[in-house]
């Protein structure tokens, strides 16, 4: 295994990490401000994107630094999964920053659905225009009455009538719901199979303004709404859309779905190790400029051990994904899928912690919105849900564990 830097990924850290220090972490603290302030705005359809924002995007596509998750050279920057990660954990010091190069779930994820199961039509429909950033998207997959981290529960119901499909059924968090530019949902259906659970659910497109759709409300996570994104509830009331609307083809969903989350898990893994690092020097920087009891902070208790821990858990899971990242590239995402669960339960939990720590070492000020901290704490908790529960991934972990004892692979 090999995971150094490829000289294509190095010169895009270099040009990223310039675009970072130059625009983005100067305008990172108005732009929080803005979102927050976007919380006190009831009616959700009022929300707005900080107005700046299309400046940025338009000097990060000019500067080549745009779409960079997607591995096609054409569309995208053609890089793996090993090469885009560490661009992922640049982008994650931010919280939102990898917005400001489209690189942002769950538009990736659908992207990359379009990509490789879309249709010519549905591509040039729905695909370029997010590839553009002219358009937002939504990914419908979790319902308010069943557990859904169990996606044989899911109910909603996909209907076939001739050129037609109906779509019925409640679905809830759907992220993105609330953004302006929002024009679509990539919504996961029951379309039935007693013979084989894996091919009981399809994906359709589902534009947002078809009759039908209904959009209840927006739902906060720690009282944040995330605008102008948002994590919303939507009905689907016999919502009517063409056959063309189908993703790949009926009894396929879970299929897709499989593919569309496994390089997903690295960017949001490789995200949180980006916050962490943030987190981890921010705390040093305070711990060495305050004092308390004759000592800097650094110097008290066991702060410095908790730095040191802090610096093992982040190297640990930066390796983890690496490698599972490399296991995409090499193997396919059918061979590692332990991995890949492996980091969605490792990363969100070493942003908490470290997120954790460095709180306490601000003392007050690390639960204000002065610094970057509370987002990245709410990232690392939602996280923990969001994209699978922790204990669904373990249980993956430990049933494919098993699966080798079985075969006397130890
Ligand atoms: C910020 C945020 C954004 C999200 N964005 C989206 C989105 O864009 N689209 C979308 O469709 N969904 C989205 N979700 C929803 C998320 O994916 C679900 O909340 C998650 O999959 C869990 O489903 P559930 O809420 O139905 O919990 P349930 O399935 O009811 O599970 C509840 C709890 O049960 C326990 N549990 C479940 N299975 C097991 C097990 N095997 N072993 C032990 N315990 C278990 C776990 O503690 C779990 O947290 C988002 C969630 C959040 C918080």
């Amino acid at each position: 295994m090999d995971f150094n830097h490829t000289s294509k990924s190095t010169d895009y850290i270099a040009r990223l990490r310039a675009f970072m220090n130059d625009h983005v972490f100067p305008f990172e603290r108005e732009w929080m401000d803005f979102i927050m302030d976007q919380n006190e705005i009831k009616d959700w359809k009022s929300w707005k994107e900080h107005p700046h924002l299309e400046n940025l995007k338009a000097k990060a596509k000019s500067e080549g630094l745009w779409n960079l998750f997607l591995p096609d050279h054409t569309l995208g920057a053609g890089l793996s999964t090993l090469e885009y990660a560490p661009l992922a954990e640049i982008m994650g010091q931010v919280y939102n920053a990898a917005e400001i190069f489209n690189c942002n779930a769950p538009d990736t994820g659908n992207m990359e659905v379009l990509f490789h199961y879309g249709s010519e039509w549905q591509k040039e429909k729905w695909l370029m225009p997010l590839l553009e950033g002219k358009i937002k998207s939504v990914f419908s997959m979790t319902e308010p009455q069943v557990a859904s981290s169990d996606a044989s529960n899911i109910e909603t119901e996909l209907i076939e009538d001739g050129e037609h499909l109906i779509i019925h059924g409640k679905k809830w968090w759907s992220t993105n719901l609330g953004h302006p530019r929002a024009r679509f949902s990539i919504v996961l259906c029951r379309s039935g199979n007693e013979i084989d659970k894996r091919r009981q659910h399809s994906m359709v497109i589902v534009p947002l303004d078809t009759p039908g759709v209904e959009i209840k409300r927006m739902q906060s996570t720690f009282g944040m709404y995330d605008a102008p994104s948002g994590h919303g509830e939507v009905h689907f009331n016999q919502v009517k859309v063409p056959r063309t609307h189908l993703l790949k083809g009926i009894g396929e969903g879970y299929a897709i779905a499989q593919g569309r989350l496994g390089p997903g898990r690295v960017h949001h893994s490789m995200r949180c190790v980006g916050a962490a690092e943030r987190a981890l020097s921010l705390a040093i920087k305070r711990s060495m400029m305050r004092n308390a009891f004759g000592k800097p902070l650094a110097k008290l208790g066991g702060n410095s051990e908790r730095f040191a821990e802090a610096r093992m858990d982040i190297d640990q899971a930066r390796l983890l994904i690496q490698n599972a990242a490399w296991k995409i590239d090499k193997l396919g995402i059918e061979n590692a899928l332990q991995e890949v669960s492996a980091i969605k339960v490792v990363a969100p939990r070493l942003l908490q912690k470290v997120t954790d720590m460095a709180m306490q070492i601000h003392g007050g000020a690390g639960i204000s919105n002065d610094l970057p901290l509370v987002g990245f704490f709410v990232q690392a908790r939602a996280l923990r849900l969001a994209d699978g529960p922790d204990e669904v991934h373990l249980r993956r972990i430990s049933r494919l564990e098993f699966k080798k004892h079985l075969k006397g692979l130890y």
